[in-house]
């Protein structure tokens, strides 16, 4: 492997981060002192803030027989990206750069179409769309940073990400990709060169295109970083990097300076948006350093995200909180010492495609309880019921019940492991506030602590928790 000097930088901006005129201006600047610096940059640019969200929506709208909706959108996202384009692509070649953003948009327009006719979004369909964001903001930021003077190029992640079919959440083929990067990234890169990618998409072996997830622009840059290998990763997003909890919660949050691979992981997975869970295993793995810093202000304070790092016992780092849960109880003296409830159970939420959030069992075995998300309740109640319809017959199971609108919040520091009086310490905090803990979990990791509280505590519980998070 090349030294790390000699091996390029990989830069993510995020939606915000190109969002607006003035966000893109300060992402140009970014690129542009960073250059001249590195043997080769990599920019993996988000779609503008807002418009994935737009292009999707739009497009269900269009299935359902709304196709003014994509009109509508169109009329938006155009608006948007002509914003940056008459501020930042100079007038020679901005029609040029904006025929590139329409042609976007005219696919954009036919699969709507398509769809309306169709009735029906399908996931390769909706890929297909969304891709559309990011090749869009590529457009513009490439023109913005060859305005400045940057040499830069765009290169379609389509050519270089190969992943599977599972659409809207598609899986790398790391060999593959590995193969493409090298041969169609790594000789576009040099010293002063800039090669734009869009984040977030990808394309099957045959090129059909996929996405990586939501908030997969992160996941992209990572993915990158580790084929190339790249020296660093910088994640540029619109806050000081990591912080103690989301800042729109908790106003008072603080940046945590260092942050161990397991820690951030335990974090993205319980809700801190500001790091797509997949995205630090490729880069730790390939032992690339990986930070989290802010666009609108890059002198500040940042995160560093490392393999292992010193751990100082108790220290709890974050707090995060996750809404718009339901909590699923199976529960029944008969189910004492009935041997695979918990099997069949999670066979029949696993049978709805569902995801488990968090699971807790009391050891008296007569209640199971479960995390999933609001919105696939019903579904799984039913699909748990049909399953022990028998023992809800014969009464040993009691019933399946719901709790609407409960929140998770997770409390997450490798300092916790082993570390005794942590519970007592967030329990004390909690009920100083009259705040009921519904369930509680812990991995057997013990990064992380996790409790689950009704909706309308959860802001409070976080504010309550966030206190015993300390710095540094
Ligand atoms: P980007 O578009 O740059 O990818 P995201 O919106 O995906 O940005 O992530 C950044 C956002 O994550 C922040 O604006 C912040 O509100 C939210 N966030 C949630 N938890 C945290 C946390 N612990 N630290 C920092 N940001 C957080
Ligand atoms: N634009 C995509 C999304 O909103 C990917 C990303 O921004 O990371 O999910
Ligand atoms: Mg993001």
């Amino acid at each position: 492997m090349a030294p790390a000097a000699a091996r390029p930088l990989v830069m993510k901006f995020g939606g915000t981060s190109v969002g607006s005129p003035a966000a893109m201006r300060h992402a140009v600047d970014i690129v542009r002192r960073e250059a001249d610096r590195w043997p080769g940059v990599v920019v993996v640019t988000s779609a503008l803030a807002g418009t994935t969200d737009t292009l999707l929506r739009a497009a269900k709208a269009a299935a359902q027989g709304d196709l003014d909706a994509v009109r509508r959108a169109r009329q938006a996202l155009e608006e948007a990206h002509w914003a940056i384009a008459k501020s930042l692509v100079p007038t020679r070649p901005r029609p040029m750069v904006w025929m590139e953003v329409q042609r976007h948009l005219e696919t954009f327009e036919s699969l709507g179409q398509a769809m309306a006719v169709l009735g029906e979004a399908t996931p390769r369909g909706l890929d297909a769309v969304a891709a559309l964001g990011e090749r869009m903001s590529v457009a513009l930021l490439t023109a913005a940073l060859q305005a400045q003077g940057v040499p830069a190029e765009a290169l379609d992640a389509a050519e270089v990400l190969v992943t599977d079919a599972h659409f809207g959440a598609a899986h790398p083929d790391l060999e593959a990709s590995r193969q493409r990067v090298q041969a169609r990234l790594v000789p576009r890169l040099e010293p002063g060169r800039v090669v734009v990618v869009p984040g977030f998409l990808a394309a099957t072996p045959e090129g059909v295109v996929t996405t990586l997830g939501r908030g997969g622009s992160d996941y992209s840059a990572a993915l990158l970083a580790a084929l190339l290998p790249a020296a660093e990763v910088w994640i540029w997003t619109d806050v000081d990097g990591v912080m103690s909890a989301d800042p729109r919660l908790v106003p008072n949050a603080h940046t945590i300076p260092e942050l161990s691979y397991r820690e951030v992981a335990e974090l993205a997975y319980f809700g801190a948006k500001v790091l797509h869970p997949k995205t630090i295993r490729p880069v730790i793995e390939a032992g690339i350093p990986l930070r989290v810093r802010n666009t609108f202000h890059p002198q500040g304070p940042s995160t560093l995200i490392v393999r292992e790092r010193q751990v100082t016992p108790g220290q709890i780092k974050a707090i995060t909180l996750i809404r718009d849960l339901s909590l699923i109880i199976v529960e029944g003296r008969g189910m004492l010492g009935v041997p695979g409830v918990a099997a069949r159970t999670f066979a029949a939420v696993a049978g709805t495609g569902t995801s488990v959030l968090l699971i807790s069992q009391a050891s008296s075995e007569q209640s199971i309880c479960f995390i999933v998300p609001g919105a696939r309740q019903r579904t799984v109640v039913q699909a748990v019921e049909a399953a022990f319809a028998a023992e809800i017959a014969r009464r040993d199971i009691d019933r399946v019940r719901a709790m609407e609108d409960v929140v998770i919040v997770t409390l997450v520091g490798e300092g916790m492991r082993h570390t005794p009086g942590i519970a007592g310490r967030i329990f004390s905090a909690l009920g100083a506030r009259g705040i009921n803990v519904i369930a509680i979990a812990q991995g057997a990791s013990e990064v992380a602590i996790s409790l689950v509280v009704a909706a309308k505590d959860g802001q409070r519980a976080l504010q309550a928790l966030h206190p015993l998070t300390v710095d540094g």
